[in-house]
């Protein structure tokens, strides 16, 4: 069975290779009688997908010894309190603190708005007054003094622009334990990163990982414990840690599936294969928007994302005709997101370079009949 292309920011298209093994094993997962989605939690076959899917995880984004893995629930939205409720508490829980947020798109607006409901928010920089086309960099950062962490989202799924860079909080001036905490929903496991330079990492599984309803955290050990007291248990990352995830039923089915997306990738070979993978996607199709008069991208070139590629027609107008002539080709969901315009090309890891190409002979061709 062929499918179309589809360039979806998320849910997003998943490898055809993974969807086959789980239709295969809906029935019965490996004799055991049942399917993943009828299994106990706590029951032998369950314990082992979930250890699997946490070992190959930590593998394949090198994730050090003292950083934990947790699969929750809530989404990246959740996080966005989850992570101020998880970080103010502690020894200095009766101080009042200040978390620092750089704001390059419409996730780290999110991000910091909802942060305000449990700490003062510092602002250290935002290129909204550049409709977020660029990253500042940390020189131009206002940071507090003393922020309880420092958040940036490092790949904005909507806007497009990716970090290519790790902020250094200590060449900034910030005590050398300032945890730098990042959304990495749209593009973790795009490439190698190093786990090591952040206190906390999280994510929504549904762009680069598997199904929604599954939230990855990687949390560095020494950030546990230091929950303001009215945390919820199952949102309370030390409660999650001690319970190897399973303090309440956890998705096991959106965690399995995610467990043979990680195999699939270590069989493509790994987050070093996909890199390469995905900066030959990207530059194939930035290398014909840039050479087109008709078509135009509006990031800065240094943080273009690899991931999320919005572009725009030189006349709006030809929008509709655009969408429709894809679908008809197989090239589903290119519409840009509302508060942007235009169109938007997510290229995770499950889209081949074949979908690139036949998403730049459509560029081509619709170029040369509306040019
Ligand atoms: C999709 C996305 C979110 C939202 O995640 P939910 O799982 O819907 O809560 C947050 N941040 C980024 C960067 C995203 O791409």
């Amino acid at each position: 069975m062929t499918r179309p292309f589809n360039f979806s920011a998320g849910p997003a298209a998943l490898p055809a290779e993974v969807l086959t093994q789980a239709a295969e094993e809906m029935l019965d997962w490996q004799g055991a009688g049942m399917g993943v989605m009828e299994m106990s939690h706590r029951g032998r076959e369950f314990m082992s997908i979930l250890a699997q899917a946490q070992a190959d995880l930590r593998e394949l984004l090198a994730v050090p010894d003292n950083y934990r893995i947790l699969f929750m629930q809530g989404g990246a939205l959740a996080e966005n309190a989850i992570v101020p409720m998880n970080l103010l508490g502690g020894e200095r829980a009766g101080e009042r603190r200040t978390a620092d947020y750089v704001v390059t798109g419409s996730w780290s607006v999110k991000s910091q708005k909802e942060a305000r409901k449990y700490c003062d928010v510092n602002i250290a920089a935002t290129t909204e007054a550049e409709k977020f086309t660029r990253l500042p960099q940390v020189s131009e950062w206002q940071l507090s003094k003393d922020p309880a962490y420092v958040h940036i989202c490092t790949n904005e799924t909507i806007h497009g622009v990716e970090y290519f860079w790790t902020p250094d909080l200590a060449a900034a001036g910030l005590p050398a334990d300032t945890p730098l905490v990042a959304d990495v929903s749209s593009h973790v496991l795009s490439r190698p990163m190093d786990v090591s330079k952040f206190g906390v990492l999280y994510g929504g599984a549904q762009k680069n990982i598997g199904p929604s309803g599954l939230t990855l955290v990687i949390v560095r050990d020494d950030l546990l414990g230091r929950s303001l007291p009215f945390t919820p248990s199952a949102f309370d990352w030390k409660t999650v840690a001690e319970n190897d995830s399973m303090f309440n039923t956890p998705p096991t089915y959106a965690i399995y599936i995610a467990g043979l997306v990680f195999q699939w990738l270590k069989r493509q070979g790994g987050l070093v294969a996909m890199e390469a993978q995905n900066k030959a996607k990207a530059e194939l199709l930035y290398g014909y928007l840039d050479s087109s008069g008709f078509y135009r991208t509006t990031v800065e070139a240094d943080c273009r994302s690899r991931m999320n590629v919005p572009f725009f027609l030189h006349d709006d107008a030809l929008n509709e005709a655009f969408l429709t002539g894809a679908r008809e080709r197989g090239l589903l969901q290119l519409k840009g997101h509302k508060s942007v315009g235009g169109m938007r090309a997510s290229i995770y890891n499950a889209m081949p370079l074949a979908g690139v190409q036949a998403l730049v002979d459509y560029l081509r061709e619709f170029e040369r009949s509306h040019g």
